[in-house]
């Protein structure tokens, strides 16, 4: 009987952070141990189901091993990674090896003293199963390194941003990785370095457009897949920054041609694709005191705890408390002590609170408010297109002049409307909802926005690029230099 084997670990390392990320920040977020399946699917899972369903209805026996997710912050600890790996190598090991070996991996993770998690754990994954079929299917928000690409057969990523394409790159990836177990096509896989470093919404026009210009390219003339992997900006590793992977039929040349031409041809886009943000002031100078239609929707994007921000920063609350702006929503704030403190409280009860400003430097100075505990739900979730992720215990408290603040449990980001709503947060009454994301809220909150403002706050995550410093690879990208590639 012909075998699956499959695995999934993710995180997205954040190297300037200062939170080590350990068992506990995997367990709290996600970790099952074969039976991810069993549970609903979240971003990363939703591989793990398709694969599963297409396999059995082949009559292939499939064996799940570990599924450790957690929420992105620092280096994940060595001994927590050396657990990870040698648990799936022993799945691997007592089902005597597989013919279909699928690897749901972020790309972007890093241990202490292992820069490449996934190049790693591929390698040693090759190393047990020389002949299997290796599919492993990444984050775009990845550092794509040859060695991962040595180790394996086939490698995609996501195409977009907002990440709602998880299910069709996990088909692409099914169904070639079906192809090239019954010898139907042999994948060669090249990668181009695009010398960008940056962040690349793609329901923006421009980036909508080349995202369509790469899905052109698969299918015809030899080519099998392109990925666009746009790298993981806060990451100080030798591999950092977009890269052009083009898999091909046999064909190594074209797929070292192709890769090329379409990482040039996206260099070529990067004044288009590459946004300016307001800083807070300027953001904040907009929010008018009239009478609210469809509110504002602002981005506090440094404090993203998906790109590993302590997502507690005080910072854009402070300011809107001292504006004196009212009919404000915000959220999700991460602080665990102020959510037992109105646990005990209960609800309906107005107390004196610490709020924020606890996790790290990042996150500034906590703010001591008043307020009444509205409501406390426990077991929350939000959804991220299909897939609903954890928002841990979840704590509506009401400010003066109307500002609801949502603090919880579970570092995370805000994905969808329901981290609000569940609470029972009205937003179409409110001027201004802040949302601590980059981008994985826009579809959802557009939806219900007069307008989305995309804001450069003080933080962890900020998206000038100018202020990073990397030490790992070396300077030779834009927007560091105008011209990288005449270096
Ligand atoms: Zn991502």
């Amino acid at each position: 009987m012909t075998r699956l084997f499959m695995a999934c670990l993710s995180t997205e390392t954040n190297t300037f952070s200062p939170i080590p990320t350990g068992r506990t920040g995997y367990e709290a977020y996600f970790l099952r141990h074969g039976t991810a399946t069993q549970e609903p699917a979240n971003l990363m899972t939703e591989s793990l189901h398709l694969w599963r369903v297409q396999a059995e209805a082949l009559g292939w026996e499939v064996i799940e091993s570990l599924t450790a997710i957690a929420e992105p912050a620092g280096l994940t600890t060595a001994a927590t990674y050396a657990a990870f790996k040698e648990d799936i190598l022993n799945d691997l090991r007592k089902a005597g090896g597989a013919d279909v070996i699928l690897l749901s991996l972020h790309g972007a993770m890093v241990a202490e003293g292992v820069e490449d998690c996934e190049g790693d754990l591929t390698q040693a994954v090759r190393e047990l199963c020389p002949e299997a079929i290796i599919g492993v299917s990444l984050d775009l928000h990845c550092h794509l390194t040859q060695a991962l690409l040595d180790a394996s057969d086939l490698v995609i990523t996501f195409k977009e941003y907002p990440h709602d394409d998880a299910t069709p790159r996990a088909a692409e990836l099914w169904d070639l990785a079906l192809r090239t177990y019954r010898g139907e096509i042999t994948p060669r896989m090249a990668l181009f370095e695009c010398r960008m470093i940056g962040i690349y919404l793609t329901k923006t026009p421009a980036m909508a457009a080349f995202v369509a210009r790469m899905q052109a390219e698969e299918g015809r003339g030899g080519v099998l897949s392109v990925s666009l992997s746009h790298g993981f900006v806060w990451a100080d590793v030798a591999d950092v920054g977009a890269r052009m992977l083009v898999v091909t039929d046999d064909d190594a040349e074209l797929a070292a041609s192709k890769a090329e031409s379409l990482g040039r041809a996206f260099f070529e886009l990067r004044h288009d694709v590459t946004r300016r943000y307001p800083d807070m002031a300027q953001a904040l100078d907009g929010i008018g005191t009239d009478a609210p239609g469809k509110p504002i929707v602002l981005a506090d994007m440094s404090d993203n705890s998906g790109a590993g921000a302590p997502g507690d920063s005080t910072f854009v609350l402070r300011e809107i408390l001292d504006r004196g702006l009212t009919d404000v929503a915000s959220g999700l704030y991460f602080d665990p002590m102020a959510v037992a403190i109105c646990r005990d409280a209960g609800e309906g009860v107005s107390l004196s609170l610490r709020l924020g400003g606890k996790t790290e430097p990042a996150s500034g100075a906590p703010l001591d408010v008043q307020g009444r505990i509205m409501a406390i739900r426990e077991g929350c979730g939000q959804h991220l297109g299909p897939g609903l992720e954890p928002m841990g215990t979840a704590v509506w408290l009401r400010l003066a002049g109307n500002v609801d603040v949502v603090l919880n449990n579970l570092r995370v980001q805000v994905y969808h409307p329901e981290a609000f709503t569940h609470l029972g947060i009205d937003l179409a009454r409110k001027r201004l909802v802040v949302v601590k994301s980059t981008f994985h809220f826009f579809t959802p909150f557009a939806a219900l926005a007069s307008e989305v403002i995309f804001c450069a706050t003080p933080g962890r995550v900020s998206p000038d690029m100018q202020a990073l410093r990397y030490t790992r690879r070396d300077g030779r990208y834009w927007p560091r230099v105008d011209n990288p590639f005449d270096m």
